[in-house]
């Protein structure tokens, strides 16, 4: 054992659940056991731990009996032992932990039922979801950050600046984004993305409006193809609007009568930012174009309208 260990085994008060702390006395005698080639050394480390376990307040019955429990295994075994093998496709329910969750487990055992009314239904969900408690924002996880930012980092949203775009007046220089409420904040990793990229997820803003009313879209063509379809539909629309006749063909009803609402001139209030990209992949980028409507919350909060449609 090396002279500066300082033993800091999580402790016992930790908010964390039970079962990590009654397999810390498990896996390290295991881990003892696999190092610890000659039995007295092995007993000696065994007490050690034992002795510090309990100064970080850990319950003495609860230490003896997971030690036991470890030691009850040869070491030839355990140095033999085959890797585990991972199932594939298991279904994982993320929360962030709580005390109170742990009976989330029950629940979910309970409704499996539910999700399983018929063969097909069993086929998509063959076993209960596994529960998955990661770690709560701590304050020293909000106060520092031990990812160093890559200052030359060449990611964001860009306009082209060619010489006859009328995109680029439109996109907003940046490498981050914010959900419309200025409650969370994200880096935009692909890039640099700009009026000729293709297979982009974009973000449209209202600049007029304080809460900026957002819509998410995305394109695999380039998205000034898919920009210019914006633009001709918003124009029609306003055409129409403004008649009084009937919008009814016009897709994004939603998205494209808000600019049409008072104070509001149409294509010149929009703010674009260019977010995210998955260059050849359809699927995973509309995957994604569903997840940051559902960060973002533009369907409660912005102006989408409908799911993205499974391909
Ligand atoms: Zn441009
Ligand atoms: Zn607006």
């Amino acid at each position: 054992m090396k002279k500066t260990d300082t033993h800091q085994y999580l402790e016992s008060s930790s908010c964390h659940p039970y079962h990590c702390k009654k397999g810390i006395p498990y896996s390290q005698t295991l881990r003892i056991n696999r190092i610890c080639s000659n039995t007295k050394d092995f007993d000696i480390r065994c007490n050690d731990l034992e002795y510090w376990l309990k100064k970080r307040g850990y319950n003495e019955k609860m230490v003896r009996g997971e030690v036991l429990r470890a030691r009850a295994f040869s070491r030839y075994d355990l140095l033999n032992k085959p890797p585990r093998v991972k199932k594939d496709n298991l279904l994982t329910f993320n929360i962030s932990y709580y005390p109170q969750f742990r009976k989330v487990k029950d629940i979910l055992k309970e409704i499996h039922i539910l999700l399983t009314p018929n063969e097909e239904h069993k086929k998509v969900f063959p076993d209960v979801p596994l529960v998955g408690f990661k770690n709560n924002k701590s304050l020293k996880g909000l106060l520092v950050n031990s990812c160093l930012k890559n200052l030359e980092r060449e990611g964001g949203s860009q306009k082209c600046n060619g010489r006859i775009c009328e995109i680029c007046n439109l996109i907003q220089e940046t490498s981050t984004f914010s959900k419309n409420d200025e409650s969370e904040k994200f880096d935009i990793v692909k890039g640099p993305l700009n009026c000729n990229s293709k297979y982009v997820i974009y973000q449209i803003e209202c600049g007029v409006c304080h809460s900026h009313f957002p819509y998410i879209g995305s394109t695999k063509t380039s998205f000034r193809m898919s920009l210019n379809n914006y633009k001709s539909a918003q124009r029609k629309y306003r055409k129409k609007f403004f008649n009084n006749e009937s919008v009814k063909g016009i897709q994004q009803h939603k998205f494209h009568s808000h600019y049409c609402n008072d104070k509001h001139s149409g294509i010149d209030d929009w703010k674009i930012t260019l977010i995210d990209q998955f260059e050849g992949d359809l699927i995973k980028l509309r995957q994604r174009e569903s997840f940051w409507q559902h960060r973002l919350d533009t369907f409660k909060h912005g102006l989408n309208e409908k799911e993205v449609p499974v391909l």
